[in-house]
């Protein structure tokens, strides 16, 4: 499946000189959201995954399915003020803008094994700060994985040695 091909390429938004990659027109395409689910399952369905883990909104879209298809649960990592219970918070900066994220205390026990899934890598400061979450809360981070990469950001320096997937680079 050629992924690419099912993304537009919006120019000037959010902001003039931003080329945001929409991914709607991939996710309405069923063939190529269930190809591309079971594409990021399979490169880790042998890493033992306990649960996979994304921000809010698009990592929803995606990690959901992939946690399904893994057979594992889903943890939210939502923007301020919108998890009921207990949270931690991690603040970070973005490709445009600043923004935080939290995560419920008890979503993720010690030793727990993570795959991190969103739609997008770009200057990793979401998943950086993703990753922070999952490790003040014990978990360890097996993998990430992404619809997209923007290689020329180098977002994947953000993310140590981590192993790194996407299906897409820009
Ligand atoms: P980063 O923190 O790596 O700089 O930015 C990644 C985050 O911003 C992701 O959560 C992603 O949803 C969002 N994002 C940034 N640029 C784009 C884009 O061009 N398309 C989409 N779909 N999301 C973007």
């Amino acid at each position: 499946m050629n992924f690419k091909d099912k993304i537009r390429i919006i120019p000037d938004f959010p902001k003039p000189g931003i080329r945001f990659k929409d991914i709607t027109t991939l996710l309405r395409d069923g063939q190529a959201l269930r190809a591309a689910v079971q594409e990021i399952a399979n490169r880790f369905r042998d890493e033992k995954i306990d649960l996979v883990v994304g921000p809010e909104a698009r990592g929803f879209v995606i990690g959901t399915p992939v946690a399904y298809e893994l057979g594992c649960g889903f943890v939210p990592l939502r923007k301020p003020g919108k998890l009921p219970a207990e949270t931690a918070k991690m603040e970070y900066g973005l490709e445009y803008g600043k923004d935080a994220l939290e995560i419920h205390l008890d979503a993720i026990q010690p030793g727990q094994r993570i795959l991190l899934v969103d739609d997008l890598l770009a200057t990793g400061g979401t998943t950086r700060a993703a990753v922070e979450l999952v490790e003040k809360l014990g978990g360890q981070v097996v993998g990430l994985a992404f619809l997209i990469e923007l290689t020329y950001l180098e977002g994947r320096k953000q993310l140590g040695d981590k192993e790194v997937f996407s299906l897409v680079q820009y």
